[in-house]
């Protein structure tokens, strides 16, 4: 049913090549000190803390973890367990609870001034993008984020032009503040660890932002950030209805949805869904591109997926270069039959 094509076009050759430095271990210096800012959510450390986790581990040096939450001794005793963690901070305090960044920028200054440390690691998530910048800037450094890779203790690789270019950036600043991109770590291991423990130092509580309230997606299928197989649709589905298509193949495989910017912006789906350079970045085992065209943004989120698949009407849609398995089909006809098959 489908054509192999040779993923040939210089963006995934880019993505592939970024590899080799990723695989390197960097246990530089023992002078290193990070401070891992952990993110969480219902008591339960967030997947992508895991994954900066292994980029502190691989630079090198003491890995101090931060936790701050109105409530956070149990994140604080579940991250205790993961390898090279030397130290947790807790932070305890309501004003943490809903971990807003004007708050918590104060709070990992003060800790980075108290206790100097060479770098500060967060994971490249919405958390990270939004306390890191601020802590940078309170810092008078620069931010450098979205790192795929670790070269020395001041040298970075990162993609830039929606990933079509791979830079590495050099920072002669005292403290580097980073912020990592999931896919490029694997998420850290618990051993058996015991690190002490002790409260934060006190830092200025800012008035400047409220918690009003939050609505959130809930979903039963796997998470987009972990799945090991996505489905995304683009503007091709026409509608938010046929949406229903991709969420009938996606139970036979246990596969989490996502979408195109041009589908969230129609409203065909919540932007929770979105996969690209403004949306989540995901590398799954499979990844199904269903009436997407390939636009160099969407390719960034998702062109280091390891199987790329691609149902499109258009023979020369631009998702066919990237894609391993390509099927020039009506997405309507093809995707039922997928399921049925299934
Ligand atoms: C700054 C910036 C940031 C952006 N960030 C993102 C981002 O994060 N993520 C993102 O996705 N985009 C992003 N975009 C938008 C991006 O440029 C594209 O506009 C968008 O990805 C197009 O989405 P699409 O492929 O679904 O739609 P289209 O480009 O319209 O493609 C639809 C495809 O569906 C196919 N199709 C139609 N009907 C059928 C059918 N019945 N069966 C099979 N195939 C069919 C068509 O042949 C076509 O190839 C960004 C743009 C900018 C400028």
């Amino acid at each position: 049913m489908f054509a192999a094509l040779r993923p040939n076009i210089l963006s995934r050759a880019a993505a592939v090549q970024t590899r080799p430095i990723m695989s390197r271990l960097y246990t530089t210096g023992s002078g290193n000190s990070s401070l891992l800012v952990v993110e969480h959510r219902n008591g339960a450390v967030d997947g992508a803390t895991l994954n900066a986790l292994t980029a502190a581990q691989k630079l090198g040096g003491d890995i101090t973890a931060l936790v701050a939450g109105g409530a956070p001794e149990n994140v604080a005793k579940e991250i205790a367990k993961y390898g090279g963690i030397t130290k947790v901070l807790v932070a305890k305090d309501d004003a943490y609870a809903h971990s807003l960044p004007e708050t918590l920028a104060p709070l990992l200054v003060e800790a980075q001034k108290k206790l100097g440390f060479s770098h500060v690691f967060a994971g490249h998530t919405a958390f990270g993008k939004n306390v890191l910048p601020r802590v940078a800037a309170l810092l008078d450094v620069a931010a450098i984020s979205d790192i795929t890779g670790i070269e020395s203790e001041d040298t970075f690789v990162r993609p830039i032009y929606a990933g079509n270019a791979i830079a590495t950036v050099k920072s002669s600043d005292k403290v580097k503040i980073i912020t990592v991109r999931g896919t490029a770590f694997p998420a850290a291991t618990t051993i058996q660890n015991s690190p002490s423990e002790e409260a934060a130092p006190d830092a200025e509580k800012t008035a400047l932002s409220e918690w009003v309230g939050e609505e959130l997606i809930k979903s039963d299928r796997p998470d987009l950030n972990s799945a090991k197989r996505v489905i995304s649709g683009g503007r091709g589905m026409k509608n938010g209805e046929n949406f229903q298509m991709l969420y009938d193949l996606a139970d036979k495989m246990d596969a989490a949805v996502g979408a195109s910017r041009a589908a969230v912006d129609a409203g065909y789906v919540d932007n929770s869904l979105q996969i690209g350079q403004t949306g989540k970045i995901v590398a799954p085992e499979l990844y199904i591109a269903v009436g997407i065209s390939g636009a160099i943004q969407h390719l960034a989120g998702m062109k280091d997926s390891k199987t790329i698949v691609a149902i499109n009407k258009d023979a020369e849609a631009p998702i066919f270069q990237v894609a391993d398995y390509g099927l020039v089909e009506d997405l309507f006809k093809a995707v039922p039959e997928m399921t049925q098959k299934l």
